[in-house]
């Protein structure tokens, strides 16, 4: 068993509609009817990342939002943030 883990964000991703381009020079490229897209909701901030959108843009967005939001969180900012007197 690995520790314990606590949800603290919601991500939402769609896959977009599209198909594989079969012939000329954009051979094996998705061509999208409907753009994949993205969104990040902290559950602790109620604060929302994205939406996003773009197959590219999309990977980039699922790899790093978590990081992303973590370091801009209201909610999770640490204790050692000066406080006013
Ligand atoms: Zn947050």
């Amino acid at each position: 068993m690995t520790g314990r883990q606590t949800l603290t964000g919601a991500l939402a991703v769609d896959l977009g509609d599209g198909r594989e381009i079969r012939h000329g020079q954009r051979a094996g490229h998705i061509h999208y009817t409907r753009q994949p897209r993205a969104v990040y909701t902290c559950l602790l901030c109620h604060q929302q990342e994205g939406p996003v959108t773009g197959a590219e843009t999309v990977q980039r967005f699922v790899d790093s939002v978590r990081t992303i939001h973590a370091a801009r969180c209201t909610a999770a900012a640490p204790t050692t943030e000066r406080q006013a007197a």
